[in-house]
């Protein structure tokens, strides 16, 4: 199913290219573009995005990846060495000259004026009589040693973290498919065709709208009014109704908006127990034909989502055989 926020958050992609993430204040990975397309009562636009991904309607391209300290979620950490035994940062790179004599020490120990002297036995060296060695020397705790930590720095509370414990965010842009798109057109044509129906009965219609009853507050596809009659009709699109979301949706037509629910759906069928429902109840079901008419008889199936996964599979494997 898609709610009217998600349905305007697909559409937002027909004339934006793409999603692009941004690291908000609190580390989390943002879509605000995409935010502000939902309305308070739908998932985290990054919810919403990955599970339209996993669907294909959506395509996610992997950007790179963020790495935010854990404490006070700072993004940008920098990469230091520290010591192995004090865990300081302040340990560095020298370099140690090894005499055959068996001296070793600093190389400034070693420097003359002319060339390199050793400070033990006194004998004037070339550099081919002396071997140089790297080790690191801890300025805090004054260990030597081969090989440093690695540890990530937070710039904002001087945290030094091993880079494990560091707060991976992946950072993916968000874009629409041709089977996204086909998606799209179709329950949005649905929309229209169930506006049209209706305006021809003398009802009022407003689209991609909320309504307000006391203190709750629900977008809806479609409200429509017969003025003179006083009733009200509240249509929900979905490509596979599933029971949870048309229980959902009777309840608040009913009891808070005082209209009669119509569910339409784009894939022709409905679980079983919505048809159910709308035998029992006042609900009433429709079916969104690929011509652009609605119909009384729709088919069952066990599971809604299963069933729109399938389709869309179907979908994507004509979409994707070349044209001539
Ligand atoms: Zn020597
Ligand atoms: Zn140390
Ligand atoms: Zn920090």
């Amino acid at each position: 199913m898609a709610s009217p926020g998600e349905l305007r958050l697909i559409e937002r992609l027909t004339s934006t290219e793409a999603f692009e993430p941004e690291i908000a204040d609190d580390g989390a990975v943002s879509y605000n573009d995409a935010d502000q397309c939902l309305d308070a009562t739908d998932s985290e636009p990054v919810t919403v995005l990955e599970r339209f991904t996993a669907r294909g309607v959506l395509a996610d391209e992997f950007i790179t990846k963020v790495y935010v300290c854990p404490d006070c979620t700072t993004e940008g950490l920098q990469y230091t060495t520290a010591c192995p035994a004090c865990k300081d940062p302040h340990a560095v790179q020298t370099t140690l000259v090894e005499h055959s004599c068996g001296h070793t020490g600093q190389e400034s120990e070693f420097e003359t004026d002319d060339g390199y002297r050793c400070p033990e036995c006194e004998q004037d060296l070339k550099s081919v009589d002396i071997e140089k060695r790297h080790q690191y020397v801890c300025k805090a705790c004054s260990e030597r040693f081969q090989t440093p930590d690695d540890r990530l720095r937070c710039r904002e509370c001087t945290n030094h973290l091993p880079p494990l414990e560091a707060t991976e965010r992946v950072l993916y842009r968000y874009s629409l498919t041709d089977s996204g798109r086909e998606w799209l057109d179709r329950q949005k044509r649905a929309r229209q065709i169930a506006r049209e129906t209706l305006e021809e009965r003398r009802f009022t219609t407003e689209v991609d709208t909320t309504v307000t009853d006391g203190g709750t507050s629900q977008p809806v596809h479609l409200l429509a009014r017969d003025e003179l009659m006083g009733e009200q009709r509240v249509v929900s699109i979905h490509e596979t109704p599933a029971i949870d979301d048309v229980d959902r949706f009777c309840a608040f037509a009913n009891e808070s908006l005082d209209a009669l629910p119509v569910v339409i759906t784009t894939s022709g069928a409905v679980e079983t127990d919505v048809a159910t429902r709308a035998e029992e109840t006042e609900l009433t079901v429709l079916a969104f034909n690929g011509d652009g008419t609605l119909e009384a008889e729709y088919e069952t199936v066990e599971n809604a989502r299963a069933h729109e996964s399938g389709l869309f599979q179907r979908l994507s494997a004509v979409l994707e055989i070349p044209s001539r």
